[in-house]
């Protein structure tokens, strides 16, 4: 139980990509809202995510192809509220343990769709869409049906 060992610093590279759960959460589009500062998830993905597979589909190169898209490895204490609530990387960082269907407790991948937890199978395509349309989109993702 390295996460529980290890700060993210001590953490290898493998240690760390291997906390990603694969939800799929930080990969549909989001916005602030202004009044609440409550972050608003849509089920619009980014154009290199895979619905199918709910993974990115060119994961090395991810910040290189798609701006907005972080390094969480990089993340100030501010910006790990930006992640779900879920996400492994935000738990961790506020001193919490995983939950019971991460693949690291339950010994399967797949857990995480079991659980309802992932988007996998529940985005949209990310092109052309109107604000209004945005608007449409929003998702609660602890709600999304498949
Ligand atoms: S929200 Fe966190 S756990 Fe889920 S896919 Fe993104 S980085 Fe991985
Ligand atoms: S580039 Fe990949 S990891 Fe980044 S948001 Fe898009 S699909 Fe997700």
């Amino acid at each position: 139980m390295f996460w529980k060992e290890k700060s993210a610093a001590e953490m290898s590279d493998d240690e760390w990509e291997s906390l990603c759960d694969g939800c799929g959460r930080c990969c549909v589009w989001k916005f602030e809202d202004e009044d609440s500062a409550e972050i608003l998830y849509t089920d619009i993905r980014c154009h290199l995510f895979n619905d199918n597979t709910c993974r990115c589909t060119d994961y090395p190169q991810r910040t290189t192809i798609v701006p907005d898209c972080m390094d969480i490895r990089t993340f100030s204490d501010q910006q790990y509220s930006w992640l779900p609530e879920s996400c492994a990387y935000r738990l961790l960082h506020e001193g919490k343990p995983l939950f019971a269907w991460h693949h690291l407790i339950s010994g399967s991948k797949d857990s995480v769709h079991a659980a309802g937890i992932s988007l996998r199978k529940k985005t949209v395509c990310g092109e052309n869409f109107t604000e209004e349309d945005i608007v449409r989109h929003i998702i609660d993702p602890d709600e999304a049906d498949a």
